[in-house]
């Protein structure tokens, strides 16, 4: 069982994020900008910790290559595709960089 802190900040240029404290094996702290949260619906929000979780999955699975997509892959096996998408675009429009949602969840419905 991994330890893992969530804290708010008033301000994450990445909206959302995830540190170690020490080492690959945690404790992790998820970060998140309070104001970008308060933009989610529950849904929205639960496919946002579920991706971060994602990150924390990585770091302690061989062979700890960190990504947008692996990270996702680790999410949705737990949250749904439909409940990830809006997260992004709100992601894009507050950071103003739009990523590629195929490169980063897939192009199917299934995440492939
Ligand atoms: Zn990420």
């Amino acid at each position: 069982m991994e330890r893992v802190l969530v804290t708010l900040a008033e301000r994450n240029p990445l909206v959302m994020s995830v540190e170690t404290l020490g080492t690959r094996s945690g404790p992790f702290v998820i970060n998140a900008d309070e104001a970008f949260i308060a933009t989610l619906t529950d849904e929205e929000l639960e496919a946002a910790i579920a991706h971060e979780l994602g990150h924390v999955w990585i770091y302690t699975h061989h062979p700890y290559q960190q990504s947008e997509r692996s990270a996702n892959d680790v999410a949705l096996r737990v949250i749904s595709r439909a409940a990830l998408e809006p997260v992004y675009a709100k992601v894009w429009k507050r950071t103003g960089i739009k990523g590629n949602l195929a490169e980063y969840i897939g192009d199917g419905p299934d995440g492939q």
